[in-house]
């Protein structure tokens, strides 16, 4: 990491260097110049204000498989925000892009704003485990002649499938900040700082307390977890930026996601019902088509088949009458390698029940499952997305599932519309409700399936769902997308 600062320092001087032989050239030539002016309209970049000059670099996470391809950039502008050239990542997932641009126009005013005399950004991107990106900028001030004024630490990381954020409170433990508050005490001292550098004194005590907020700058790479500091908090000097290197096997405890950045499963989750044969690619999009109110006599077998003929999945939320008169359907369901749900068995709303009529509902219909599929449903998906936290705590052994698509298939009753609604808006992680109680759902299953699967999406139940996407299904919770 320190060589390639090094290296980017270099880079820094030189470009410091080019800029002030170009005010010098300017200065001289101020006659010279203005004759210039109206000639070279286009390429007068000694008369005006240099455009800024913005250089991506593509990372693939293809490119950064291995912790040790890193790449690294910088941006610079100067004081008088006359010359700037901005190096940053991007990713080809769009939620990261978008991300990282937001944080290249924080820099970009950081920079216009800061009281140093020139100021850069360094990042570096580290790839590790299956799905983790993690970046570390160095934001650095200097004086002009090249000191050190000021330096900071911003970093992010990102899951690669999802492009969502890892934020500090989905990667450790609530007690990991008692461990990492004492580890960095420990570490400073052994160091042996020189001298300015106290680790008796009140402001390094206050700066490394077990509070979260101390250490929510942090990254990761092949061996472990990095924590990041400026001096300016730990020691009060500016200009020197620590690490603590925290290895795999040291802080396993204290994480909630294991190497490749997918949460472990948290104590007390309940099984997930996957075959992992490997023909899921879990860094794919992926989406949970989910039926309810069936199983249908006229439309599930239809349904089922398409499923089947392209090698794709769904969920079954079924109700009691139905599934009472279609037990056959129930086992076919689960040989096509669907799941099934309980959606209650008289689907009624379960916040207007008993808590014994309400166990009653859900154990009863189970009992009608199990005897036909062998199998004993632990998601429910409450009728009418009706819940509440007394019906979340009665049935606490129960995963409650929503959806994030809603079709209003049952209300348009058009399978072009259903289609439309689908194919228009899924996007990865989703939970796409529908009811194959209508054949004009069925029929838009004709388009939509085949569709889904060209635009790169793996269909899946729900189950698979949380397994490929690595989290954890816990009872008494409710689930709308992943
Ligand atoms: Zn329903």
């Amino acid at each position: 990491m320190f060589r390639i600062n090094k290296r980017n320092f270099i880079v820094f001087i030189c470009l410091l260097i080019s800029f002030l032989l170009l005010v010098t050239a300017c200065r001289q030539n101020p006659k010279e110049e203005e004759e210039q002016k109206p000639t070279q309209p286009t390429t007068a970049a000694e008369t005006q204000p240099t455009q800024p000059t913005q250089v991506v670099q593509t990372l693939t996470p293809k490119n950064l498989t291995h912790a040790s391809d890193m790449d690294n950039g910088y941006m610079t502008r100067s004081k008088k925000g006359d010359t700037y050239a901005v190096f940053y990542p991007q990713t080809n997932n769009k939620k990261i892009d978008q991300r990282i641009n937001k944080d290249v126009l924080y820099f970009e005013n950081l920079c216009k704003e800061t009281s140093s005399d020139f100021m850069g950004v360094d990042y570096i991107a580290t790839v590790s485990g299956e799905n983790m990106l993690s970046l570390v900028y160095t934001i650095t001030g200097y004086k002009t002649g090249g000191d050190t004024d000021t330096k900071d630490i911003f970093t992010r990381v990102f899951r690669l499938n999802t492009g969502k954020e890892l934020m500090a409170d989905k990667v450790f433990k609530p007690d990991f900040y008692s461990f990492v508050s004492e580890k960095t005490r420990e570490h400073f001292k052994k160091l042996q700082l020189k001298k300015g550098f106290s680790t008796e004194d009140k402001s390094f005590l206050t700066a490394t307390n077990p509070e979260p907020m101390h250490y929510d700058r942090f990254s990761f790479d092949r061996t472990g977890c990095v924590v990041h500091f400026d001096s300016k908090t730990l020691f009060k000097k500016p200009g020197e930026v620590f690490t603590l290197p925290l290895d795999f096997n040291q802080i396993q405890d204290y994480l909630l996601i294991d190497k490749d950045g997918f949460t472990r499963p948290l104590p007390g989750a309940m099984p997930l019902d996957v075959k992992d044969d490997g023909s899921i690619d879990r860094s794919k999009p992926m989406i949970a088509l989910t039926f309810d109110d069936g199983p249908s006599a006229s439309y599930t077998e239809k349904i089922l088949d398409l499923l089947q003929k392209h090698n794709a999945k769904a969920t079954f939320f079924v109700c009691g009458n139905n599934s009472r008169a279609n037990p056959d359907l129930l086992k076919k369901q689960v040989q096509a390698g669907c799941q099934i749900g309980n959606h209650t068995m008289y689907h009624e709303q379960l916040t207007k029940q008993s808590p014994e009529k309400m166990k009653r509902d859900i154990e009863d219909l189970n009992d009608i499952i199990e005897k036909a599929t062998g199998k004993r449903p632990n998601l429910i998906r409450p009728p009418y997305g009706d819940i509440n936290s007394k019906v979340r705590s009665v049935l606490d052994d129960y995963a409650f599932i929503m959806w994030s698509m809603d079709t209003m298939d049952w209300d348009s009753l058009d399978a072009e519309k259903v289609a439309k609604e689908i194919l228009g808006n899924i996007s990865d992680g989703e939970i796409v409700l529908m009811h194959d109680i209508h054949g004009s759902t069925a029929a838009a299953m004709d388009k939509v399936i085949p569709k889904l699967i060209k635009m790169g999406y793996q269909l899946v139940t729900v189950d698979e769902l949380f397994y490929y996407k690595g989290e954890s299904k816990m009872g008494g919770t409710a689930y709308d997308s992943l």
